[in-house]
């Protein structure tokens, strides 16, 4: 009956339920982003942790690295990743002006695996590639199969990201 006196005030009600449902809508959202990337952090552990006996023996001996042939390779999804993830990826002013990758330290990839381009983890060299093949004929379609879903989920965590902020 107040509200059929106060149309106005009807009007407020209307205003804040909405609002009410937005803020709700964005916290789901926003938990469905976590999730995501929380689904991406576990499949990375996975493949670096496939890779890493090959990697440690193959790349050790290599004559011309591929971390010396490139400089900057994070894209928009990376860096997002990264944010997400609250990882940091320690900027060194010196590394711009040096050969190289721009993370690459006398040791190696001074990142942690979770830290690293995408592309870091799915680029796999043809020497690299046979040694697997070598020792664990599976193994290159498992990796393959799972740097298709990873590439999924990161499309996902775009959209997912585009919708809350
Ligand atoms: S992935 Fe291939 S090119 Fe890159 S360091 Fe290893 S062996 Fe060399
Ligand atoms: S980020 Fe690390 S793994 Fe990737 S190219 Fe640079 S040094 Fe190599």
């Amino acid at each position: 009956m107040l509200l059929t006196f106060f149309p106005g005030f009807r009007l407020v009600l209307i205003i804040e339920e909405i609002f009410q449902g937005v803020k709700k809508m964005e916290v789901s959202i926003s938990q469905m982003v976590s999730e995501t990337v929380r689904k991406i952090e576990g499949l990375i552990s996975d493949i670096s942790g496939l890779q890493s006996a090959y990697v440690e023996h193959i790349c050790s001996k290599c004559e011309a690295p591929c971390c010396t042939r490139v400089h900057y390779l994070f894209s928009e999804k990376d860096i997002l990743y990264s944010r997400l993830s609250g990882r940091k990826h320690g900027w060194r002013r010196e590394a711009f002006t040096k050969k190289g990758c721009w993370f690459l330290g006398p040791t190696g990839c001074f990142l942690a695996p979770q830290s690293r381009p995408f592309i870091c983890h799915s680029y796999i060299c043809p020497d690299l590639k046979a040694e697997i093949r070598r020792n664990s004929p599976d193994l290159l379609a498992d990796l393959e199969a799972k740097f298709k879903l990873i590439s999924m989920l990161r499309s996902q965590m775009w959209a997912e990201y585009l919708d809350v902020f």
